[in-house]
């Protein structure tokens, strides 16, 4: 099995500590993977984020990136789009330094637009990223978990296919949640890594995890695996019976604990 396991940010067990104490928690914990969190802010300079990169190589651990929540490409001010290009950058740039794979970023809202036009304008976005920074990392474009959020399955995918620096990142509960609650067998599991299989030819498949509350098509908040909204068992039974490569990073709020948990339903 070539599944990666980890978390979004630093462990709850080492709470309060550094980047690179958190990956040897992560480490001895028996995960693989981080995400570490520039959600508010990119928080390493290049000479920490050099040191962070090379403590991650010497563990063995993958490194991903979040981006900014404050990023909206599709915004009716051109000011926020401008700054949520140069966010996004600045994030590559780091994510460079720290020989991280992906930027995880949320591309932002319809904003008062038709979807076609803030498919446009997202695009033409991601073009000038590409332009003004011609980065080997990827930008990971999130499905997301509200209506109003520019993300659906078929617009990241689209968004895959148009642009050869995005790849998509798959938060399930997302799609679960934006869908009424639609992930609820193997196989609903199975038809969605499929599509993306199928649909723009990636053989690795970035994953977020959480189960989630949900009302009326949108996302309200994050929950521990054992909600089961979705069944991440059923995840694990589509990941071991296909045999699908994955790096699956655990956003619930018992993360490293979930992660786990979620490591335990995977053959060995
Ligand atoms: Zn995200």
């Amino acid at each position: 099995m070539d599944v990666n396991v980890g978390i979004s940010g630093i462990p709850l067990s080492a709470k309060g500590s550094d980047t690179g104490s958190g990956l040897r928690v992560l480490k001895k914990l028996g995960l693989d993977l981080m995400e570490i969190q520039f959600s508010r802010n990119i928080y390493l300079n290049s000479d920490s984020a050099r040191t962070v990169g090379n403590i991650a190589k010497e563990l063995g651990i993958g490194l991903t990136c979040h981006a900014s929540y404050y990023i909206n490409l599709a915004s009716q001010k051109k000011e926020v789009q401008d700054a949520s290009v140069k966010r996004i950058v600045d994030t590559l740039i780091v994510a460079e330094t720290l020989r991280a794979k992906l930027i995880v970023v949320h591309a932002g809202y319809y904003s008062g637009r038709s979807h076609e036009d803030a498919y446009d304008i997202i695009k033409s976005n991601i073009d000038v990223i590409g332009t003004k920074c011609p980065s080997k990392v990827k930008i990971g474009i999130e499905t997301m978990g509200r209506q109003k959020s520019f993300g659906t399955v078929d617009e990241v995918i689209r968004l895959c296919n148009d642009c050869p620096n995005v790849y998509p990142v798959i938060d399930f509960g997302h799609i679960h949640a934006r869908n009424f609650g639609n992930i609820n067998t193997v196989c609903d599991f199975t038809s969605i890594f499929e599509k993306f299989e199928n649909e723009t030819g990636i053989n690795r498949f970035h994953i977020h995890m959480s189960c989630m509350r949900h009302a009326n098509g949108n996302e309200i908040s994050h929950l521990p695996l054992d909600s089961f909204d979705p069944d991440f068992r059923l995840m694990a039974k589509s990941i071991n019976d296909n045999g699908y490569k994955c790096s699956v990073v655990c956003e619930s709020p018992r993360l490293e604990q979930d992660a786990l948990l979620f490591r335990s339903w995977l053959k060995s």
